[in-house]
Protein backbone atom coordinates (compact mmCIF):
# COMPACT_ATOMS: atom_id res chain seq x y z
CA UNK A 1 0.00 0.00 0.00
CA UNK A 2 1.38 3.80 -0.53
CA UNK A 3 1.23 6.51 1.74
CA UNK A 4 -0.01 8.80 -1.30
CA UNK A 5 -0.45 8.39 -4.95
CA UNK A 6 -0.51 11.57 -6.82
CA UNK A 7 -3.04 11.46 -9.68
CA UNK A 8 -1.70 13.99 -12.48
CA UNK A 9 2.13 14.47 -13.33
CA UNK A 10 1.72 18.22 -13.97
CA UNK A 11 3.56 20.88 -12.12
CA UNK A 12 1.04 20.30 -9.05
CA UNK A 13 1.62 16.46 -9.15
CA UNK A 14 5.35 16.57 -9.78
CA UNK A 15 5.81 18.68 -6.63
CA UNK A 16 3.70 17.08 -3.86
CA UNK A 17 5.64 14.02 -5.21
CA UNK A 18 8.70 15.77 -4.52
CA UNK A 19 7.69 16.46 -0.96
CA UNK A 20 6.14 13.58 0.14
CA UNK A 21 9.20 11.49 -1.34
CA UNK A 22 11.63 14.07 0.85
CA UNK A 23 9.65 13.48 3.55
CA UNK A 24 10.06 9.73 3.58
CA UNK A 25 6.41 8.64 2.25
CA UNK A 26 6.01 6.22 -0.13
CA UNK A 27 4.99 7.81 -3.20
CA UNK A 28 3.10 6.44 -6.47
CA UNK A 29 3.00 9.16 -9.41
CA UNK A 30 0.24 8.32 -11.88
CA UNK A 31 -0.17 10.08 -15.25
CA UNK A 32 -2.40 9.28 -18.31
CA UNK A 33 -0.34 11.16 -21.29
CA UNK A 34 2.59 12.62 -21.00
CA UNK A 35 4.17 13.80 -18.06
CA UNK A 36 4.26 17.63 -17.53
CA UNK A 37 0.84 18.93 -18.04
CA UNK A 38 -0.19 21.66 -19.75
CA UNK A 39 3.22 23.64 -19.09
CA UNK A 40 4.81 21.23 -22.20
CA UNK A 41 2.76 23.49 -24.89
CA UNK A 42 4.29 26.18 -23.58
CA UNK A 43 7.59 27.43 -26.02
CA UNK A 44 8.72 29.54 -23.52
CA UNK A 45 8.16 29.97 -19.63
CA UNK A 46 9.68 33.66 -18.49
CA UNK A 47 7.67 33.87 -14.96
CA UNK A 48 9.22 30.66 -13.08
CA UNK A 49 11.35 32.29 -10.50
CA UNK A 50 14.62 31.02 -10.75
CA UNK A 51 14.77 29.60 -13.80
CA UNK A 52 15.05 32.59 -17.01
CA UNK A 53 13.73 32.18 -20.23
CA UNK A 54 13.49 28.17 -20.40
CA UNK A 55 11.09 25.99 -22.88
CA UNK A 56 7.95 23.93 -21.25
CA UNK A 57 9.32 20.88 -22.15
CA UNK A 58 12.91 21.94 -20.95
CA UNK A 59 11.85 22.81 -17.40
CA UNK A 60 9.57 19.66 -17.16
CA UNK A 61 12.09 17.73 -17.74
CA UNK A 62 14.13 19.53 -15.36
CA UNK A 63 11.49 19.14 -12.99
CA UNK A 64 11.55 14.72 -13.32
CA UNK A 65 15.40 14.65 -13.64
CA UNK A 66 14.83 16.15 -9.78
CA UNK A 67 12.36 13.05 -8.98
CA UNK A 68 14.30 10.58 -10.73
CA UNK A 69 17.10 11.41 -7.87
CA UNK A 70 14.26 10.17 -5.43
CA UNK A 71 14.05 7.15 -7.22
CA UNK A 72 10.59 8.41 -8.43
CA UNK A 73 9.10 8.10 -12.10
CA UNK A 74 5.62 8.97 -13.43
CA UNK A 75 3.81 5.72 -13.94
CA UNK A 76 1.56 5.46 -16.74
CA UNK A 77 -2.27 4.65 -16.42
CA UNK A 78 -5.08 6.21 -16.68
CA UNK A 79 -6.88 6.66 -13.66
CA UNK A 80 -10.61 5.78 -13.81
CA UNK A 81 -11.84 6.32 -10.16
CA UNK A 82 -11.67 5.61 -6.72
CA UNK A 83 -12.95 3.41 -3.78
CA UNK A 84 -13.32 3.98 -0.66
CA UNK A 85 -11.15 0.65 1.21
CA UNK A 86 -11.28 0.27 5.41
CA UNK A 87 -7.54 1.81 5.64
CA UNK A 88 -7.83 4.06 2.73
CA UNK A 89 -8.62 4.71 -1.03
CA UNK A 90 -8.65 2.20 -3.99
CA UNK A 91 -7.39 3.72 -6.79
CA UNK A 92 -8.81 2.55 -10.29
CA UNK A 93 -6.87 2.66 -13.22
CA UNK A 94 -7.19 1.02 -16.82
CA UNK A 95 -4.08 -1.12 -15.52
CA UNK A 96 -4.24 -2.31 -12.36
CA UNK A 97 -5.60 -0.95 -9.02
CA UNK A 98 -3.45 0.23 -6.69
CA UNK A 99 -4.01 1.28 -2.93
CA UNK A 100 -3.28 4.60 -0.86
CA UNK A 101 -3.95 5.70 2.55
CA UNK A 102 -4.05 9.25 0.84
CA UNK A 103 -5.12 10.48 -2.62
CA UNK A 104 -3.85 13.66 -3.94
CA UNK A 105 -5.71 14.89 -7.35
CA UNK A 106 -3.68 16.80 -9.52
CA UNK A 107 -5.82 16.11 -12.47
CA UNK A 108 -4.71 19.56 -14.24
CA UNK A 109 -7.40 20.60 -17.01
CA UNK A 110 -8.14 20.06 -20.83
CA UNK A 111 -8.77 22.38 -23.47
CA UNK A 112 -11.67 24.14 -24.36
CA UNK A 113 -12.97 23.38 -27.59
CA UNK A 114 -15.04 25.61 -30.00
CA UNK A 115 -17.74 23.62 -31.01
CA UNK A 116 -18.43 24.89 -34.40
CA UNK A 117 -19.43 23.11 -37.34
CA UNK A 118 -16.45 20.73 -39.68
CA UNK A 119 -13.80 21.38 -35.97
CA UNK A 120 -14.07 17.72 -34.98
CA UNK A 121 -13.57 16.46 -38.26
CA UNK A 122 -10.36 18.39 -38.48
CA UNK A 123 -8.94 17.10 -35.23
CA UNK A 124 -5.66 16.04 -36.40
CA UNK A 125 -5.93 17.02 -39.74
CA UNK A 126 -5.58 20.86 -39.19
CA UNK A 127 -7.12 21.83 -36.16
CA UNK A 128 -4.46 21.26 -33.32
CA UNK A 129 -4.68 22.30 -29.41
CA UNK A 130 -0.72 22.63 -29.45
CA UNK A 131 1.61 24.88 -31.41
CA UNK A 132 4.25 23.94 -29.56
CA UNK A 133 4.08 20.05 -30.79
CA UNK A 134 2.00 20.56 -34.44
CA UNK A 135 3.31 23.94 -35.47
CA UNK A 136 6.38 22.26 -37.90
CA UNK A 137 3.65 20.81 -40.35
CA UNK A 138 2.33 24.23 -41.25
CA UNK A 139 6.07 25.39 -41.73
CA UNK A 140 5.43 28.65 -44.80
CA UNK A 141 1.62 28.16 -44.72
CA UNK A 142 -1.21 30.14 -43.26
CA UNK A 143 -3.05 29.44 -39.85
CA UNK A 144 -5.55 31.11 -37.78
CA UNK A 145 -4.98 31.08 -33.64
CA UNK A 146 -7.85 31.35 -31.76
CA UNK A 147 -8.26 33.10 -28.62
CA UNK A 148 -7.03 35.86 -26.60
CA UNK A 149 -5.19 34.80 -23.48
CA UNK A 150 -1.53 33.89 -22.75
CA UNK A 151 -2.01 31.40 -24.30
CA UNK A 152 -3.00 32.44 -28.16
CA UNK A 153 -0.54 35.19 -27.58
CA UNK A 154 2.55 32.53 -27.23
CA UNK A 155 1.32 30.49 -30.03
CA UNK A 156 1.11 33.34 -32.41
CA UNK A 157 4.36 34.33 -31.58
CA UNK A 158 5.67 30.78 -31.68
CA UNK A 159 3.96 30.18 -35.04
CA UNK A 160 5.16 33.57 -36.74
CA UNK A 161 8.38 32.13 -36.65
CA UNK A 162 7.49 29.31 -38.91
CA UNK A 163 4.69 30.23 -41.03
CA UNK A 164 3.74 32.59 -44.00
CA UNK A 165 1.06 34.49 -42.38
CA UNK A 166 -0.58 33.91 -38.43
CA UNK A 167 -3.79 35.55 -37.93
CA UNK A 168 -4.91 36.15 -34.51
CA UNK A 169 -8.45 36.15 -33.96
CA UNK A 170 -10.45 36.75 -30.57
CA UNK A 171 -13.91 37.19 -30.12
CA UNK A 172 -13.23 40.54 -28.16
CA UNK A 173 -11.10 43.72 -28.74
CA UNK A 174 -9.28 43.36 -25.31
CA UNK A 175 -7.15 40.91 -24.53
CA UNK A 176 -6.35 39.12 -21.51
CA UNK A 177 -2.92 38.03 -22.46
CA UNK A 178 -0.18 39.96 -20.79
CA UNK A 179 0.91 42.93 -22.22
CA UNK A 180 4.20 42.54 -22.87
CA UNK A 181 2.86 39.46 -24.59
CA UNK A 182 0.65 41.42 -26.42
CA UNK A 183 3.09 44.12 -27.56
CA UNK A 184 5.78 41.17 -28.87
CA UNK A 185 2.89 39.95 -31.06
CA UNK A 186 2.04 43.60 -31.95
CA UNK A 187 5.47 43.99 -33.49
CA UNK A 188 5.45 40.83 -36.07
CA UNK A 189 4.66 41.91 -39.35
CA UNK A 190 3.30 38.58 -40.05
CA UNK A 191 1.03 38.50 -37.62
CA UNK A 192 -2.54 40.06 -38.19
CA UNK A 193 -4.85 40.64 -35.05
CA UNK A 194 -9.09 40.11 -36.40
CA UNK A 195 -10.84 41.49 -32.93
CA UNK A 196 -14.70 41.10 -32.38
CA UNK A 197 -14.95 38.21 -34.35
CA UNK A 198 -16.08 34.54 -34.04
CA UNK A 199 -14.86 31.40 -35.87
CA UNK A 200 -18.20 29.68 -36.77
CA UNK A 201 -16.93 27.07 -39.27
CA UNK A 202 -13.81 25.28 -40.20
CA UNK A 203 -13.87 24.28 -43.87
CA UNK A 204 -12.11 22.32 -46.27
CA UNK A 205 -12.36 19.05 -48.05
CA UNK A 206 -9.62 16.24 -47.34
CA UNK A 207 -7.37 19.29 -45.63
CA UNK A 208 -8.68 22.40 -43.54
CA UNK A 209 -8.79 24.77 -46.28
CA UNK A 210 -10.64 27.83 -44.13
CA UNK A 211 -12.54 29.30 -41.35
CA UNK A 212 -15.86 30.89 -41.31
CA UNK A 213 -15.75 34.59 -39.71
CA UNK A 214 -18.43 36.29 -38.11
CA UNK A 215 -18.16 39.78 -36.87
CA UNK A 216 -19.63 40.43 -34.20
CA UNK A 217 -20.44 43.49 -33.88
CA UNK A 218 -21.86 44.17 -37.84
CA UNK A 219 -22.57 40.41 -37.98
CA UNK A 220 -20.87 40.55 -41.05
CA UNK A 221 -19.36 36.98 -42.04
CA UNK A 222 -16.26 36.01 -44.37
CA UNK A 223 -14.44 33.16 -45.30
CA UNK A 224 -10.75 33.01 -44.54
CA UNK A 225 -8.00 30.74 -46.48
CA UNK A 226 -6.08 29.19 -43.57
CA UNK A 227 -4.30 25.77 -43.60
CA UNK A 228 -4.48 25.40 -39.60
CA UNK A 229 -6.33 26.37 -37.20
CA UNK A 230 -4.92 26.18 -33.50
CA UNK A 231 -7.50 26.86 -30.78
CA UNK A 232 -6.19 28.24 -27.79
CA UNK A 233 -9.72 29.14 -25.86
CA UNK A 234 -8.82 28.07 -22.71
CA UNK A 235 -9.53 25.17 -20.39
CA UNK A 236 -11.91 22.45 -19.23
CA UNK A 237 -11.96 20.50 -15.57
CA UNK A 238 -11.96 16.53 -16.13
CA UNK A 239 -13.09 16.17 -12.79
CA UNK A 240 -15.86 13.88 -12.94
CA UNK A 241 -14.30 10.77 -12.41
CA UNK A 242 -13.84 11.50 -8.40
CA UNK A 243 -17.45 13.73 -8.19
CA UNK A 244 -19.07 10.86 -5.83
CA UNK A 245 -15.84 11.48 -4.24
CA UNK A 246 -15.07 15.43 -3.94
CA UNK A 247 -17.46 18.43 -4.14
CA UNK A 248 -16.78 19.90 -7.52
CA UNK A 249 -18.13 23.96 -8.02
CA UNK A 250 -20.53 24.00 -10.99
CA UNK A 251 -17.79 24.53 -13.35
CA UNK A 252 -16.31 21.26 -12.23
CA UNK A 253 -13.53 22.03 -10.35
CA UNK A 254 -12.67 20.59 -6.99
CA UNK A 255 -13.12 22.61 -4.19
CA UNK A 256 -10.36 22.39 -1.50
CA UNK A 257 -9.51 24.44 1.89
CA UNK A 258 -6.36 26.54 2.04
CA UNK A 259 -4.45 23.22 3.11
CA UNK A 260 -5.67 21.55 -0.28
CA UNK A 261 -7.87 19.68 1.90
CA UNK A 262 -11.32 18.18 0.01
CA UNK A 263 -14.38 17.58 1.11
CA UNK A 264 -13.57 13.87 2.03
CA UNK A 265 -10.90 13.18 4.56
CA UNK A 266 -7.53 11.82 2.91
CA UNK A 267 -8.39 13.49 -0.40
CA UNK A 268 -6.67 16.40 -0.87
CA UNK A 269 -6.29 18.77 -4.41
CA UNK A 270 -3.82 20.50 -6.10
CA UNK A 271 -3.38 23.00 -9.16
CA UNK A 272 -5.69 24.06 -11.97
CA UNK A 273 -7.82 21.42 -11.09
CA UNK A 274 -9.05 23.29 -8.27
CA UNK A 275 -11.77 26.02 -7.70
CA UNK A 276 -9.11 29.18 -7.69
CA UNK A 277 -8.80 32.53 -9.18
CA UNK A 278 -5.35 32.34 -10.68
CA UNK A 279 -3.78 28.84 -12.30
CA UNK A 280 -0.26 29.35 -13.32
CA UNK A 281 2.73 27.97 -12.86
CA UNK A 282 3.74 29.00 -9.62
CA UNK A 283 0.60 28.24 -8.20
CA UNK A 284 0.25 24.59 -9.07
CA UNK A 285 3.54 24.69 -7.52
CA UNK A 286 2.30 26.00 -4.34
CA UNK A 287 -0.52 23.53 -4.42
CA UNK A 288 1.32 20.49 -5.02
CA UNK A 289 3.49 21.94 -2.22
CA UNK A 290 0.69 22.52 0.58
CA UNK A 291 -1.04 19.30 -0.58
CA UNK A 292 1.82 17.01 0.03
CA UNK A 293 2.62 18.63 3.71
CA UNK A 294 -1.18 18.44 4.33
CA UNK A 295 -1.02 14.68 3.49
CA UNK A 296 1.74 13.88 5.65
CA UNK A 297 0.33 15.47 8.36
CA UNK A 298 -2.92 13.36 7.95
CA UNK A 299 -0.82 10.28 7.76
CA UNK A 300 1.19 11.25 11.23
CA UNK A 301 -2.33 12.01 12.52
CA UNK A 302 -3.69 8.70 11.10
CA UNK A 303 -0.66 6.67 12.93
CA UNK A 304 -1.45 8.42 16.38
CA UNK A 305 -5.31 7.69 16.32
P1 LIG B 1 -7.61 31.84 -20.86
O1 LIG B 1 -6.73 32.79 -20.16
O2 LIG B 1 -8.79 31.28 -20.15
O3 LIG B 1 -8.07 32.53 -22.20
C1 LIG B 1 -8.97 31.88 -23.07
C2 LIG B 1 -9.31 32.83 -24.17
O4 LIG B 1 -10.18 32.17 -25.06
C3 LIG B 1 -10.01 34.10 -23.69
O5 LIG B 1 -9.47 35.21 -24.35
C4 LIG B 1 -11.46 33.86 -24.08
O6 LIG B 1 -12.12 35.02 -24.48
C5 LIG B 1 -11.33 32.96 -25.28
N1 LIG B 1 -12.46 32.06 -25.42
C6 LIG B 1 -13.03 31.25 -24.50
N2 LIG B 1 -14.05 30.56 -25.02
C7 LIG B 1 -14.14 30.94 -26.30
C8 LIG B 1 -15.01 30.58 -27.37
N3 LIG B 1 -15.96 29.66 -27.20
N4 LIG B 1 -14.82 31.17 -28.55
C9 LIG B 1 -13.84 32.09 -28.72
N5 LIG B 1 -12.99 32.47 -27.77
C10 LIG B 1 -13.14 31.88 -26.56
O7 LIG B 1 -6.80 30.53 -21.38
P2 LIG B 1 -5.25 30.34 -21.72
O8 LIG B 1 -4.74 31.44 -22.54
O9 LIG B 1 -5.10 28.96 -22.20
O10 LIG B 1 -4.58 30.44 -20.29
C11 LIG B 1 -5.01 29.56 -19.24
C12 LIG B 1 -4.25 29.90 -17.97
O11 LIG B 1 -2.87 29.60 -18.14
C13 LIG B 1 -4.33 31.40 -17.64
O12 LIG B 1 -4.34 31.55 -16.26
C14 LIG B 1 -3.06 31.93 -18.23
O13 LIG B 1 -2.61 33.13 -17.62
C15 LIG B 1 -2.12 30.77 -17.98
N6 LIG B 1 -1.01 30.81 -18.95
C16 LIG B 1 0.07 31.58 -18.62
C17 LIG B 1 1.11 31.69 -19.49
C18 LIG B 1 2.26 32.56 -19.13
O14 LIG B 1 3.25 32.59 -19.80
N7 LIG B 1 2.15 33.32 -18.07
C19 LIG B 1 1.07 31.03 -20.74
C20 LIG B 1 -0.05 30.28 -21.06
C21 LIG B 1 -1.10 30.19 -20.16
P3 LIG B 1 -12.52 36.17 -23.43
O15 LIG B 1 -11.27 36.88 -23.13
O16 LIG B 1 -13.52 36.98 -24.20
O17 LIG B 1 -13.13 35.45 -22.28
Amino acid sequence: MYDIVIVGAGPAGITAALYAARAGKRVLLLEAESAGGQIVNARCVENYPGTPAISGVDLVDQMLLQLRELDLTPVSARVMGLRREVDGYAVLTDRETYTAKTVILATGVGHRKLGVEGEAAFIGRGVSFCATCDGRFFKGRDVAVVGGGNTAAQDALSLAELCRKVYLIHRRADFRAERRLMDRVRALENVEIITDTAVCEIKGDFALQAVVLRNLKTEQTRELAVSGVFEAVGNLPRNTDFESFVTLDKEGYILTDDECRTSTEGIFAAGDCCQKAVRQLTTATADGTVAALAACRYLEEQSFS
